[in-house]
């Protein structure tokens, strides 16, 4: 039976439908992707975690108060996506200072990965990847909580208990089932059904939740409890690191696994040295906003950043929507092969991060698009060395496969004060390693998988001990002189930086608002021969781009959650002190914006 449940909000009709399934059948609390209004806002794609974010923020909390609140309830409604078994990264406007500063929470590989630790010895080749996804070895030390702490110790006005306290009620008293969830349950199903803990808390009586039946996780709770109680010590020195270790070295099979369960190396000391890096954010002008963004260990902001250069000189304003379209595709591959040859952890690889960044380099990279003609993918990545001609050549060609998830979620919260947070927090895959930690209520993170299995000294991205594999999340945000304007981001593995990047330019030279730049279908050309796209995209501009010989691949199967590229969460300050919250229409089922006080 479907349900419609009305009400009127600012002067919208809001409809939520839902399936009635059980008598244990809860109401979800109402989805809306677009709010406009005063005093603060948050956009996720959870409706609990947005109305957890709004509630701190009308209690008196700050914007990164909220951040940390909605992350964490997001770790109880998302726990697919995002959970203190992961890493991310925060990026955060100080309204007082005008500064935009980073967090980097990214994973680490532990102290004693070898180099060749995704290799099978016997045939000199990477193990296959989803035996190394739900495996111990792919299991990188979690940052999610370094950062929450660090960010509220920096920045915020409460404690870490109390920022945790709401997402600890909500994975008491339970959430209610979407279809997203119940789906993304069942496309785990066969892995989670392996790993005892995992199947007892997200396959109860062998099954996948029903949509509209509660979702409830008191270990969760607990653990939240407990690490508001103890401080996160409790979790990188104390009783929680050991457990961390041992399910990854040997989790808790159940009868009949067919998984080989590759030992991880993550040892209590791994969790000890854990430390979340502050960072100065990358920071390109385009069209005379100043973008910023994340920079290595994150090739979001280098990968946007570089693409906006090259697009600078293109005046997508001007152009025919397919003209704006190839133009968009053939940067955005030529910024993935400088991506894909030069990005990586910092303190291993010497990332030129000036020069691709660079007016010159984007100018050199731009020059390299022919108006008429894709040109052959993969294009070589070009010389960041700070000599331009007004048309590089190119070196090596990068065709090393792209294995990265789509999950991960996104989320952006703004003060009364003026103070802004953009925030990508990840476990890597949907359902991350399919580890959880027993009686904790959380999974582990498959996060390096990230790293190039194969340890070839050319790639800046091979494993090595202590290293953050590369990123491709893009927390960003625009500011207008030194005022916000945009903050934006999305889930997606390396299709978040087109998603960051096809959004930004619909809004800001496609004439969109930002609710139909976040709702326009989505292409993503990652320097390879088929552009990935989603369905709408190839039916809506798959016939005017084919003369350019642009080729397309739907992004996943109908139905199946990959056939969608991204899920944003966004934010734009108006003129005159209002704000705009917008989430997905439709994506993932629809992501939750608020604000403080509707217009
Ligand atoms: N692991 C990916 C990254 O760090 C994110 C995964 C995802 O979005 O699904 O870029």
């Amino acid at each position: 039976m479907k349900k419609l449940i009305a009400s009127l909000s600012a002067g919208t009709l809001v409809l939520t439908a839902f399936t009635a399934t059980t008598s244990a059948q809860a109401q979800a609390p109402t989805r809306q992707p677009v709010s406009i209004g005063y005093g603060g806002a948050v956009s996720s794609v959870d409706p609990d975690a947005t109305n957890i974010g709004l509630d701190v923020l009308r209690r008196g909390g700050n914007a990164v108060d909220a951040a940390v609140a909605t992350a964490a309830a997001l770790g109880v409604t998302e726990p697919y996506s995002a959970g203190i078994g992961g890493g991310g990264y925060f990026v955060y406007y100080n309204a007082k200072s005008h500064k935009v500063t980073t967090i980097d929470g990214r994973e680490t590989a532990p102290a004693t990965m070898p180099s060749d630790a995704f290799m099978n010895k016997s045939t000199n080749q990477p193990y296959p990847f989803a035996q190394l996804v739900t495996s111990g070895v792919s299991i990188g030390v979690p940052g999610t909580l370094a950062t929450w702490n660090s960010a509220l110790k920096q920045w915020g006005s409460l404690s870490l208990g109390k920022a945790l306290k709401p997402a600890a009620e909500l994975a008491e008293r339970g959430f209610v089932v979407d279809p997203t969830f119940r789906l993304q349950t069942l496309e785990n199903k066969d892995r989670f059904s392996q790993v005892v803990p995992t199947a007892k808390l997200f396959l109860p009586n062998g099954d996948a939740p029903q949509v509209g039946s509660l979702f409830k996780n008191p270990e969760l709770a607990a653990t939240y409890t407990l690490i508001g109680r103890q401080g996160p010590s409790v979790f990188y020195r104390g009783p929680l690191a050991g457990e961390m270790a041992a399910v990854a070295k040997n989790p808790p099979k159940t009868p009949g696994a067919t998984l080989p369960f590759f030992p991880g190396y993550l040892r209590a000391s791994d969790l000890a040295a854990y430390g979340a890096i502050d960072r100065a954010p990358t920071k390109v002008r385009y069209d005379g906003l100043e973008v910023y963004g994340m920079p290595p260990s994150s090739s979001g902001g280098s990968t946007v950043g570089e693409a906006l250069n090259i697009l600078q000189s293109q005046h997508l304003a001007q152009m025919s929507t397919t003209q704006a379209l190839h133009t968009y595709l053939e940067a955005s591959a030529l910024a993935f092969a400088d991506r894909g040859a030069y990005v990586g952890d910092p303190a291993y690889v010497d990332v030129p991060l000036k020069e691709l960044l660079s007016k010159g380099f984007g100018a050199e990279r731009s020059c390299l698009i022919d108006p008429q003609k894709a040109a052959t993918k993969p294009v070589p990545a070009g010389s960041p060395d700070g000599k331009y001609s007004r048309c590089g050549k190119g070196s090596a060609v990068d065709q090393r496969p792209d294995t990265e998830g789509r999950s991960t979620t996104h989320l952006v919260t703004a003060d009364k004060w003026g103070n802004v947070v953009s925030y990508t927090l990840t476990i890597e895959q949907t359902g991350g390693s399919g580890i959880t930690v027993p009686g904790r209520g959380f999974l582990l993170n498959n996060e390096l998988t990230d790293f190039s299995a194969v340890p070839d000294p050319k790639d800046p991205n091979i494993v090595e001990a202590g290293k953050r594999p590369r990123s491709s999340m893009s927390p960003t945000i625009v500011l207008r002189g030194d005022k916000p304007y945009i903050a934006i981001g999305s889930p997606g593995g390396s299709t978040i930086i087109t998603t960051v990047l096809q959004t930004l330019t619909n809004r800001l030279d496609r004439g969109m608002t930002l609710p139909q730049a976040i709702a326009a279908p989505r292409a993503s050309q990652r320097n390879t021969a088929s552009v990935t796209a989603e369905q709408s995209f190839i039916d809506k501009y798959g016939a005017a781009l084919a003369p350019y010989g642009h080729t397309f691949t739907p992004a996943g199967a109908p139905g199946s959650s990959a056939a969608e590229i991204g899920a944003v969460a966004a934010l734009e300050f108006l003129p005159g002190g209002a704000i705009l919250a917008a989430a997905e229409p439709t994506r993932r089922g629809g992501g939750a914006a608020g604000v403080v006080r509707e217009r």
